[in-house]
């Protein structure tokens, strides 16, 4: 009997505010330790905190955007715990009635289709501070400018079955994340971190035992987890033992999961009211005018896309991936209308392709959208193939110079001119009239053998709509 898989995730998103959650330390990331700090966030006993609102105007901006109840009066709570990292000892964060409920997103997933992923909720909270170990001997330090940097953590509902519709579901919340400028979500900052939850069951059950692998930072990794918690779990119970409730933590150097802590010896967080914050009530109105501004979203973008230049799928969703790609496009088709699919094409296929191999995003690229697009009207105009596309193209990143000036300093226009080609195929089917018999005698996938003697005989200049049709006259006259 086959085995049912249950992932829930749980994501901590830093909200990009200049200052700290409930004090006014800046937020910059890469300072030195500890001088982003003041006694509010280094837990100082009588200290008050006072509520960033820019941070709640982001949690709600984000849990309209999943489509989720805002509840106009929520509240915060303490969460109390001992670590090192924690210098209150407890975290301020909503337990009880979080600012955001009951939203979902829909997703599509190479393996399931189109689903729709529940998203439980979204709480406000402080990010901890960092312990450091690196090139210490026997002692930790610790870095407390992170303390008090205002979290969303968003948490799923156990929806998701395969580890590839969890990573589907992860990538569509960072990339809506983005397009809402509520995070930087930079992964390797740990400005977007991942809790997965998982269990397994035989299908039509109740929900498995869970354990939780906390804080991955990496798509990658997160797959990898996944897909090594499943086998080992179904290995215990297969085994006739019992998976145990616990944390586990992901190891990427040996790629295996270890026990943090078991449900045993699992923190009581002694949840209680947060005493030094009011509730928090923001009114309908405020909700309604967070919702006026809206950005577009991807999915949004996306369809737009399809409708106003009948994109592909595949080239909307490229094109999509991030604001600064959007953006590039539109200002490429914007200068250069003729033909946004082929400008699509080529820049979703030919341009971040390369870009890709320089190690550069679309905002760092040499070639500007303006370039571009007379690179397209050039091959819109007949001055070369698309061969020879490439070719410029690939001169054009390494020079910086425009298209036309490589194309007329390396003498790559086009022959469109009749007569020359009949000359090139003329003395082609001369030199080899063994092919030119058996062409005419039936044999006619020749034509492509003649075909690229031509194209090679012109390096690659000669017209090929224009080459296909003399050919075919001559060889067939
Ligand atoms: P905690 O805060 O202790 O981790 P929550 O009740 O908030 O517990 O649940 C956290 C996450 O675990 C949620 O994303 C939820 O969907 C997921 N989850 C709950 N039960 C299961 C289960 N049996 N299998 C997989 N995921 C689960
Ligand atoms: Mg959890
Ligand atoms: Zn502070």
């Amino acid at each position: 009997m086959s085995w049912e898989v249950v992932i829930g995730l749980e994501v901590h998103c830093q909200i990009n505010t200049k200052t700290k959650a409930f004090c006014g330390c800046s937020t910059a990331f890469g300072a030195e330790p500890n001088t982003q700090t003041c006694p509010v966030c280094l837990g100082m006993p009588g200290q008050l905190p006072v509520l960033n609102t820019l941070a709640v105007d982001k949690t709600i901006l984000t849990g309209l955007a999943i489509n989720a109840e805002i509840n106009l009066e929520s509240k915060f709570d303490r969460k109390n715990y001992f670590y090192p990292d924690l210098p209150k000892g407890y975290q301020i964060s909503q337990f009880t009635i979080p600012l955001v409920e009951h939203g979902h997103m829909d997703i599509t997933t190479k393996d399931r289709g189109d689903r729709r992923i529940g998203i439980t909720r979204i709480h406000m909270e402080e990010d901890a501070g960092k312990s450091m170990h690196e090139g210490l001997e026997a002692v930790s330090h610790i870095d407390l400018n992170r303390s008090g940097i205002p979290l969303m953590e968003i948490v799923s509902e156990p929806d998701m079955r395969t580890a590839d519709e969890a990573i589907a579901y992860l990538k569509n919340l960072h990339q809506l994340i983005r397009f809402l400028g509520v995070s930087g979500a930079d992964m390797e900052k740990g400005q977007f971190r991942c809790d997965a939850n998982v269990s397994v069951r035989r299908p039509g059950e109740e929900l498995g035992t869970r354990t939780e692998m906390k804080n991955m930072n990496s798509f990658r990794f997160i797959k990898q987890a996944i897909d090594y918690e499943v086998m080992r779990q179904i290995e215990v119970i297969e085994d006739g033992g019992e998976v145990v409730q616990e944390s586990r933590l992901w190891d990427s150097v040996k790629s295996e999961s270890r026990s943090m802590r078991s449900k045993e010896e699992a923190n009581d967080y002694r949840y209680f009211p947060e005493p030094d914050l009011p509730p928090l009530r923001v009114s309908q109105l405020e909700v309604d005018n967070i919702k006026a501004g809206m950005p577009e979203l991807p999915h949004q973008l996306r369809a737009r896309f399809e409708a106003e230049f009948g994109l592909s799928a595949y080239d909307a969703d490229v094109l999509t991936q991030t604001r600064n790609l959007s953006d590039w496009y539109e200002a490429l088709v914007a200068a250069h209308p003729a033909d946004p699919k082929r400008c699509a094409n080529w820049m979703a296929n030919e341009l971040l392709g390369r870009l890709k191999e320089l190690n550069k995003n679309i905002e760092d690229s040499p070639v500007s959208p303006n370039q571009f697009g007379e690179l397209m009207d050039r091959m819109g105009d007949n001055t070369i193939s698309g061969k020879i596309a490439k070719d410029v193209l690939d001169a054009m990143l390494e020079s910086g110079k425009s298209a036309d000036a490589i194309i007329d300093e390396k003498g790559l226009k086009q022959v469109s001119d009749t007569g020359a080609i009949d000359v090139m195929i003329l003395e082609i089917m001369a030199a080899n009239q063994g092919q030119v018999d058996a062409y005419r005698g039936g044999k006619d996938k020749l034509f492509g053998f003649f075909v690229g003697q031509v194209m090679k005989a012109s390096k690659g200049k000669a017209n090929p709509g224009m080459v296909n049709q003399r050919l075919k006259e001559l060889l067939n006259g």
